[in-house]
Formats: structure tokens, sequence, C-alpha cells
């Protein structure tokens, strides 16, 4: 049986990588459209001074307590390269009224939970605070199907709690509007909270004593390699070279599913070649996919194209120290939708990850965009941008001594409300489809971890209906490729 796996991003390498080790494929083919795999993963390590920038232009941390990112990273032997965020100062900030102000202690899964530093936090009004302490006693509502993550979050701890808390945490994730996400698709353990303990704020104190019960040394919830997210990337790859085909510069134009007995797909190549496999798994953007499978299936593809996409930037800045008019004491700031700023965040790198930035400079990087608001889509005024932010919020006027953009177009998937029922579409869809997956932040998670995740699952299920469908083809004699 022949494999072949479309997109070299986490997904797609996660993909190549767990199918290598099934063993069961006489081949296994992975295309990628770019010149260097990684796909969102895009780390750059720039020598400076004695020391290096290393500059994360996609994601630069993944969540540890999924452990589908730490399982991998044991399995390649980076297990003792994962580096937590620095313990020592852990400030975070958020823009409010055009100032920094703490955000409060406390925040279990994104929720608050401790009530004094609720109480003393100068980001609510005492009407804000008070609507926040409802939340105790409202009941659960049950409610019927999905809601927004704004109107639930809305409804238990109040308006302004989510304007100025929970908004612009959430925004750092999906860049998206919460008033449209799927609660369901998005933060489902919320509506779990709810649910089990009456209460956000009771359920997130419970989380809290359960998890500083844990043994001393527990690890921070955010890693990240020594020299950033590449090193996975990296080390995919040298596991892959003997055992998978590895193309680069090869763009996926469409794809045709000829009705074999057993289903056999031809890939027609930007490189004018057509290549024919067994088993297939795009790992590609929704909407790409989209495009690939809209010859045989447009049901499916229709299904696929309706997941929306935010565009996104990142602008890294490096400077002395010195140049400096106030010290970086934590990870950074948030900046909630109601600030009307281009910017989302802003993350101090070098306190964050101290080994990010020589001795006696620092890296800070700003993020742009968000689902429904426009921002300059070329690198010059996205710069300008960033040094605008930096002098407005923290009065940084000197000339970065180096900056990196990078623009991602319609990188950011948006589990909308009905992106529940799209996926239920594309389900249905698929099961027409033996030894045919998606992988992918599209779909099921968008972090680094679920990517992986996603990976691993498309190759168990190819994999098994492989095995099905050869069994079956070899009892009625049919051909079936060598595997
Ligand atoms: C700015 C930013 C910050 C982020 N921060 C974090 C973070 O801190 N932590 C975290 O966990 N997640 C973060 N994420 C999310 C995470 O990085 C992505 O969800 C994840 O990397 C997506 O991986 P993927 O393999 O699904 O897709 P991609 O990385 O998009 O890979 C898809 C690949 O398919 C290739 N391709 C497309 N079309 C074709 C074709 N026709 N033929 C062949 N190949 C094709 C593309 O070139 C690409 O390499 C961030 C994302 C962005 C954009």
């Amino acid at each position: 049986m022949r494999l072949t796996i479309i997109g070299g991003g986490i997904a797609g390498l996660s993909a190549a990588y767990y199918a290598s080790l099934t063993n069961y494929y006489s081949q296994i083919t992975l295309l990628e459209s770019d010149s260097r795999w990684g796909g969102k993963i895009a780390t750059e390590r720039i020598p400076f001074d004695d020391g290096q920038f290393i500059i994360e232009g996609g994601p630069d941390t993944f969540l540890a307590t999924k452990p589908w990112g730490v399982a991998l990273c044991k399995e390649l032997g980076l297990g003792e390269r994962l580096h937590g965020t620095n313990p020592h100062k852990k400030n975070t900030y958020v823009l409010h009224k055009g100032r920094l102000l703490p955000l409060p202690d406390g925040l279990a899964m994104m929720i608050p939970s401790d009530v004094p530093s609720i109480l003393r936090s100068r980001l609510l009004t005492w009407t804000g605070k008070a609507r926040m302490g409802l939340d105790f006693v409202l009941p659960a509502k049950h409610v019927n199907g999905d809601e927004s993550l704004g109107a639930f979050i809305s409804r238990r701890l109040g308006r302004e709690a989510y304007e100025n808390l929970i908004e612009p945490l959430m925004s750092g994730i999906y860049a998206g509007d919460g008033d449209r996400l799927s609660l369901a698709s998005t933060f489902p353990y919320l509506r779990d909270l709810e649910l089990k303990h009456g209460s956000l704020a009771r359920g997130a104190l419970k989380m809290r004593q359960q998890s500083n019960g844990k043994a001393p040394g527990s690890r921070s919830a955010f890693l990240t390699p020594t020299t950033g997210l590449a090193e996975i990337v990296e080390a995919l790859v040298e596991s892959l070279k003997s055992k998978v085909e590895l193309r680069l510069n090869t763009r996926v134009l469409k794809i045709t599913n000829l009705q074999l007995p057993i289903t056999n797909y031809q890939l027609d190549l930007e490189t004018g070649e057509t290549l024919s496999t067994d088993a297939l798994i795009l790992a590609t953007p929704a909407f790409i996919s989209a495009q690939l499978l809209a010859s045989f299936d447009p049901e499916l593809a229709s299904a696929l194209q309706s997941i929306p996409y935010a565009s996104t930037a990142t602008v890294s800045l490096a400077y002395r120290l010195s140049d400096l008019p106030r010290g970086l004491d934590g990870y950074g700031y948030v900046i909630p939708r109601r600030e009307g700023r281009n910017a989302l965040a802003c993350t101090w790198t070098s306190t964050k990850f101290p080994h990010r930035a020589p001795e006696g400079y620092a890296l800070i990087r700003v993020f742009i965009g968000r689902a429904g608001q426009d921002i300059p889509w070329n690198e010059n005024d996205l710069l300008a941008l960033s040094r605008e932010e930096m002098k407005l919020t923290l009065g940084i006027t000197a000339e970065p001594l180096l900056s990196r953009v990078f623009m991602w177009e319609n990188a950011m998937p948006q589990y909308n409300l009905g992106h529940p029922e799209i996926l239920k579409r594309i389900d249905a869809a698929l099961e027409k489809y033996p030894s045919l997956a998606l992988a992918g932040s599209g779909y099921r998670g968008i972090g680094i971890p679920d990517c992986i995740h996603s990976g691993e699952l498309a190759v168990e299920k190819v994999t098994r209906d492989c095995k099905v469908f050869g069994d079956l083809a070899e009892q009625n004699n049919f051909r079936v490729t060598n595997g």
C-alpha cells in the first residue's frame, strides 16, 4: 500500500512520522508546496554579538497539558531540550484605556478564581466586579445546542469581564471574534465547569487547587525547545529521511478519485507529474483541501470551504536593554478589541524565554490582526504599526537593532458558531472514502499538540480502512498494490 500526505506543516510531518512507525506502507510520500518544512512553524536564529536572537515567526510555544506535543518531543529525543516560561517574571498586563494594568492573579484556564485579586484589579469597575460575583449564585443554564464564547462568558461573568479580561486572552489564541466563536469548538471545558460546579469561578478554583497539589517541580504550562519550535520540525525531517519520500517545492493542484475496487487517488502536481496512491491524507488548510477535492466531491469541498480563516502577522523587534524606558518584567500584554488597536498582543519574548536574546538585549514580538479587522498588508506598514505600538504603550522610540515581519494570510481557522455542524458534514462525506483522511488545524484544535494528534488520528483511520478493504479485495481476487 502506498500512502501520500499533502502538506508539510506540523500535522503532515506528524502523520508521516506515525505512518512510518506502522511498517504497513510499502511507500510513504510527503508533498510540500513550499521550499521549507514546518508550515506555520517558522524559527529564525540570528547570530548577534556573543549570542543569538531566536525569532519565532509563527507559534512560539505549545501547551504542555495536551499530551501529544510533549510525547512526540520525547520520542524524537527532544524531551530534555524543552523549556518552560520564565518562572521569575510572570506578570501579564492588559492594555486598558491606553495604560498597562496587571492581569489579576489566579487565572485557571482563562477564568479568574482569586476573589481578592479581582477585587483589587483596576481592570474592572465595582459594578463589573459585582456582576462577576453573580457567577457564584446564578444557576447553570441548560442551553440547547451551542452558544458563542462571548454570549456564554457575558451570561456568567458579565459583559465587562468578557471585554476587559477574557476576550483579549482568547484573542491571542484564535485571533477570533468571541461573539462568533463556538463555545463547543473552542473552550468546551468552560461549559463543563458551569454544569459540574454551577459556577465558572468555583470550578476554576477547584482546578487551581488540584494543580497546586501536584508534585513540586511540575513543569510550566507552556513549553518550547531550546532553539525554537523548528527543532521539532528538524528532528521530524531527520527521522523521516530514510523512511519517507520527502518532496519540497511540490504543489498538488488536483486530486482525482478513481473508483477502483480499492479506492485509488491520482494527484496532479504543479511539476506536470501525476502520482497515484492508495491512501491519502490532506494536511493542508481546509480551504486548500476544498479546492483539491472539488472535482470529485463538491459537497465535501463546500463543507471544507465554509471554515473561515483570519489573517495575522507578527513583527519581532530587537533593542538594547538600555534603550527601553521601562523594564520588561513579565510575559507581555494583551489588547482588548475595544481598545481599537491593530495589534492584539505584545510578547516580551526575552523575558518569557530569556535564552532567546543575547545578554543585554531585548526581543519583543507584536501580534497583529484579528478576525473582522483589516490590517495593512505589507511589511513596511506592519513594521511602522508595530513601532507605533512600542512608542504608544512602552515609550520606546529607539530604532530597533533588527526586525522581522512574518505575514500569515488566511492562517488562523475560525471555529465559529456552526463549526460542529460543518465537522459532521465533513465526517459524513469522508465515510464514502476509505483510505482518505484530513489532518491539521482547521478542524478539532488549532494548537500544535492538537495538530500532532490530528496527524496521528488520520494515520490510524487510513491504515484501519486500508487493512479492511485490502483484505476484502484479496478475498475477491482484486489487485492490491503491494503492501
Ligand atoms: C502567528 C501564529 C501564532 C501561533 N501561535 C501558536 C502558539 O504559540 N502555540 C500553538 O500551539 N499554536 C500556535 N499557532 C497555531 C499553530 O501554529 C498552527 O495551528 C499549526 O502550526 C498549523 O499546522 P498545520 O500542519 O495544520 O498547518 P500548516 O502549518 O499551515 O501546514 C500546511 C502545509 O501545507 C502546505 N500546502 C498548502 N497547499 C499545498 C498544496 N497544494 N500542495 C502541497 N502542500 C501544500 C503549506 O505550504 C503548509 O506547509 C499560531 C499560528 C500563527 C499563524
